[in-house]
């Protein structure tokens, strides 16, 4: 009996051990483009960039934007389609606001878009706390960003300003920050934001063309990022973004940082 008694209890403290371990990992899927879907330890869910009902690189599953689950944190770095598209209706979905840059929000709120309280305004430097735990920092990006937009009543597509492209620093309740990049180009800056922030993993674009391709990337995490953890993003998508993960992992070679290339839809942990 009392052998029975101590099986039970030890059974009962490896499954609870066992348990908080496994929840002490990050979980990050891929859904294409620069969109991630990322599970916090304590399990809050970050949604950033949702370009989904229209991306290539999105699962079929997730164009059903319900089939995400609950959102807790969404963030868009910039007004252009490929990260803005779905990030209003899943505010709405949710009813969380949308974190993104300030002017961006206002542009949202102007247009009717979104409801101002659903559209908070921030910008680089700033910090903000969506959910307790979750902290979220504005960084600079080197892209532009302009919201082109169907008016609804019209039916024609018109262009407004849509604020300064940003970056985000998330940092989650055990720590672990992650730096997703948002588009960007080189700039030196990149070398401050990781000595600043420390980022364990970055996410960066690899594209080309619009944003830094594989070399630029290479050098970036190379030289001024020195981060053991990156996930190539923004490639794949548009024809003209042709970077490759081949390429990226080519310019590393030897560097000892390693490029997690995600599969959409298969959720990593970190
Ligand atoms: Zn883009």
């Amino acid at each position: 009996m009392i052998q029975k008694l101590t099986f039970c209890v030890l059974a009962l403290f490896f499954s609870t051990w066992g348990q908080a371990a496994e929840n002490s990992k990050t979980e990050i899927m891929w859904l294409g483009q620069s969109a991630f879907k990322i599970t916090s330890p304590t399990g809050k869910v970050i949604l950033t960039d949702p370009w989904l009902l229209a991306n290539p690189k999105t699962p079929p599953e997730y164009k059903k934007l319900e089939n995400l689950g609950k959102i807790d944190v969404l963030l868009v770095s910039h007004a252009h389609w490929d990260h803005f598209a779905d990030a209003p209706a899943i505010a709405k979905m949710n009813n969380i606001p949308m974190w993104g840059p300030g002017d961006l929000n206002s542009v949202t709120v102007a247009l009717g878009i979104l409801p101002s309280n659903l559209a908070p305004r921030f910008n680089k430097s700033g910090t903000v706390t969506p959910v307790p735990g979750i902290q979220v920092t504005a960084v600079h990006a080197e892209h532009s960003s302009i919201l082109v937009w169907k008016n609804p009543q019209t039916q024609i597509e018109e262009t407004h300003f849509g604020g300064e492209p940003i970056g985000f620093i998330i940092e989650l309740e055990n720590g672990f920050k992650i730096y997703h990049m948002g588009d960007t180009g080189l700039f030196s800056d990149m070398k401050f934001i990781a000595e600043y922030y420390k980022p364990d993993l970055v996410m960066m674009p690899i594209g080309g063309n619009f944003t830094m391709g594989p070399k630029e990337a290479a050098f970036a995490a190379k030289e001024w990022l020195k981060v053991p953890n990156v996930i190539p993003m923004h490639f794949g998508a548009n024809p003209l973004a042709k970077g490759t993960v081949e390429e990226f992992q080519k310019f590393l070679e030897g560097s000892g940082i390693k490029v997690n290339a995600l599969t959409p839809g298969l959720a990593r942990q970190f």
